[in-house]
């Protein structure tokens, strides 16, 4: 049988810092003999009379998961198969005709989510300027629930979280915060006001690009509850391997984290006096227009993306994207590769970015052979 996670939370120390939480949290306990990580088991059903009697319930490997992740945000965490599938569970919790505030710039993927639930009559959506705070709690009047991305998913837009939440609070709305872009290292919703957080941990939590799975932080235990209920019923469990991957690459978060976001920054400086750069968007670059509100949310830093502005058209963007060779180009983040890719190809995106926005993750890699690749290719596009 697995540990709870209360049993496992028991031996942290409140004072250590997050990076040592994502190292320390979701073990065995320690007695002779005892394995250091939870070992990984396949098995879809279990001797009865127990907590968990078919994966569908869980496994160890998620227990595991939940109770390092639960420590890192501060709350009661439900994992899910993907981040969208627990993004459709979040989702179920505004109530039948209710009505959701999402930001402008929102993951595609979940704006298709409430825009088919809409469709089907089951809520009403507004949507407001993430970076608009007074523009969002205007809309919050009446509303259910408030859904921002700490730092948003394409154009790097951060929400003032902690005003956010206290104003839909006021209003009676739950707050949902996306942090997949921050990670609970870089940004603690719960902590800041929020009542849900999201993490797709496919992403920089993984950290390596082989696997699919979400997270969800609640404050409340009638939240996590109706977490893992939804979970349950719609079979949205995520594998035992996907979570004890995903648990392997949480432990070297901290170290990844730093090196990406020092790259991004530097990619971020550099790109801003390319001549073949139009604009860029990266809230830790001082004079972008979301640096003042991501000092103050988001102190520990702001991330391993960047996005920017090819100066040129749509073909000499793509022109630009083919001639990279390190940068792979390819969808999703927070993998130890770069990866880089025109956000506009996506019509859920292309209301909200130019026709040359790229995107692009940064891994790993040493930051002058990054920066040589985009240079180069970026040299040939006509300005
Ligand atoms: N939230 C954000 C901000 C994302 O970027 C993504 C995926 O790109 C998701 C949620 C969905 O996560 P997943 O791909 O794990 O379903």
């Amino acid at each position: 049988m697995p540990e709870s996670p209360e049993e496992t939370l028991l031996a942290l120390d409140p004072a250590w810092s997050a990076e040592t939480f994502a190292v320390q949290a979701g073990r065995p306990r320690r007695s002779p003999g005892a394995p250091m990580n939870e070992p990984l088991s396949l098995s879809s059903t279990y001797v009865q009379d127990a907590t968990i009697e078919y994966a569908r319930d869980g496994s160890a490997s998620t227990a595991a998961l939940e109770a390092a992740l639960g420590a890192l945000d501060g709350g009661r965490t439900v994992t899910f198969a993907s981040g969208l599938a627990a993004a459709t569970a979040i989702a179920d919790l505004v109530p039948a005709g209710g009505t959701v505030v999402l930001s402008t710039v929102t993951y595609h993927g979940v704006k298709a989510i409430f825009a088919r639930l809409e469709a089907a009559g089951r809520l009403r959506v507004r949507t407001a300027a993430a970076d608009d705070t007074a523009a969002v709690l205007a809309a919050a009047d009446g509303a259910d629930m408030v859904w921002v991305e700490s730092i948003a998913n394409p154009l790097l837009v951060v929400a003032d979280a902690p005003a956010i939440a206290a104003g839909a609070r006021a209003r009676g709305a739950l707050t949902v915060v996306d942090a997949t872009f921050a990670t609970p290292l870089r940004q603690r919703p719960l902590d800041l006001g929020a009542d849900v957080v999201l993490h797709s941990a496919t992403k920089l939590i993984g950290g390596h690009s082989d696997l699919l799975l979400g997270a969800v932080a609640c404050r409340d235990g009638v939240h996590a509850g109706a977490m893992a209920a939804f979970r349950h019923d719609h079979g949205a469990m995520p594998g035992a391997l996907e979570a004890f991957l995903a648990l392997r690459g949480l432990r070297t978060l901290g170290v990844r984290l730093d090196r990406a976001e020092a790259t991004a920054g530097e990619l971020a400086r550099r790109l801003a006096a390319h001549p073949g750069v139009s604009a860029v968007h990266y809230p830790g670059l001082p004079g972008d227009s979301q640096h003042a509100t991501a000092v103050r949310v988001l102190p520990r830093g702001c991330g391993s993306m960047v996005s920017f502005e090819v100066a040129g058209s749509v073909e000499e963007t793509e022109a630009f994207l083919g001639r990279l060779r390190l940068f792979a180009h390819a969808t999703s983040l927070g993998g130890v590769e770069s990866l880089i890719e025109r956000r506009a190809r996506y019509p859920g995106d292309a209301a909200v970015v130019g026709p040359t926005l790229c995107r692009a993750s940064i891994g790993l890699e040493h930051v002058d052979d990054l920066w040589a690749d985009l240079d180069v290719a970026l040299r040939a596009v006509p300005s």
